[in-house]
């Protein structure tokens, strides 16, 4: 569900803020013990009570009475700190997050505080940080679409949207075919973002920066060394490869291309594609085995149309 450098990343993360949030207490202590002989003193007969409690609770014996000695012993604490102008919690441990005391964890499951760092992770992981900031469903607009073209916009948003819902238990793949600005990279976009809030990463490129990424781990892996930048390709949940058909062919991006296809469909991995070829030109582009892929029964085939929609 997450990558693990992301996952890695944000427990990281949790765990710092525990130990600064432990880190201040403490430090407020060492403060206080100096400024105030009072606090000094409470604190070292608090340990005293303290290991009384344990010592009595051992033994069986009656703790009424030690209890009761440290309560005391806490509240004068408290008047003391109130007395020097300071909060009663001054030096009680402040957690970023009161409900899992920065663990990360309630019991087994995970707690809301590390399910959000992640997919604030994993947005920035997709790529797709600046377009998902602007781009969602909400902001999709059909204004100034009239006719026919409004009809298959309509229909296309319908299909986005069941899309976005039925992940994962709809692991489809989408081409989305139509001229620039014609809304593919709005609609791919919230997608994403409603994926991405589900908790699955997400990762989106241009195949041209795709195709590089391969290029680069091929010649590193000549060298055999370098971390691999093409991994995440076959690994994430659901990949957007965005404007397919502006790369330079080779024999290289022809296969690199159909593996990475083929190598998603066979893993059971959702990806979509846009791009501004027509299916005509596509089939001139590609040979058979990626053509069929695509425009095959392996992918839903959404047609964008109108005038440019950046403009409206
Ligand atoms: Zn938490």
């Amino acid at each position: 569900m997450y990558t693990r450098d992301n996952y890695r990343e944000a427990k990281a993360e949790i765990e710092a803020r525990r130990t600064s949030a432990v880190a201040l207490a403490e430090e407020r202590c060492r403060e206080l013990a100096t400024a105030s002989p009072e606090i000094k003193r409470i604190d070292e007969e608090l340990r005293g009570t303290g290991l009384e409690l344990f010592r009595v609770a051992c033994s069986g014996g009656d703790i009424s009475a030690v209890r009761k000695r440290n309560e005391a012993l806490i509240a004068a604490r408290r008047a003391e700190l109130v007395r020097l102008g300071l909060p009663e919690d001054y030096t009680e441990v402040k957690y970023a997050c009161p409900i899992c005391s920065d663990t990360g964890f309630v019991g087994t499951k995970m707690c809301s505080c590390l399910k959000e760092l992640l997919i604030t992770k994993n947005i920035k992981s997709s790529g797709m940080g600046k377009l998902i900031e602007r781009q969602s469903f909400e902001n999709f607009s059909l204004e100034g679409i009239e006719g026919e073209d409004r009809e298959r916009m309509e229909k296309n948003l319908a299909k986005a949207k069941a899309y976005a819902e039925l992940f994962p238990k709809c692991r489809g793949n989408l081409l989305l075919i139509g001229t620039t600005g014609t809304g593919k990279t709005h609609i791919s976009t919230a997608i994403a973002k409603e994926i991405i809030h589900q908790g699955f990463d997400v990762v989106y490129d241009s195949v041209q920066n795709i195709i590089s990424d391969f290029e680069s781990d091929k010649f590193k892996s000549n060298y055999g060394q370098g971390e691999s930048l093409s991994e995440k390709y076959l690994e994430c949940e659901l990949l957007i490869i965005d404007d397919l058909g502006t790369e330079f062919s080779t024999q290289f991006s022809t296969s690199t291309l159909y593996n990475l296809l083929n190598t998603r469909q066979n893993r059971g991995l959702a990806t979509i594609i846009s791009t501004n070829l027509s299916a005509k030109e596509l089939a001139g582009k590609y040979d058979g085995r990626i053509y069929s892929r695509i425009v095959g029964s392996d992918y839903t085939v959404l047609f964008f149309s109108g005038k440019d929609y950046r403009i409206r």
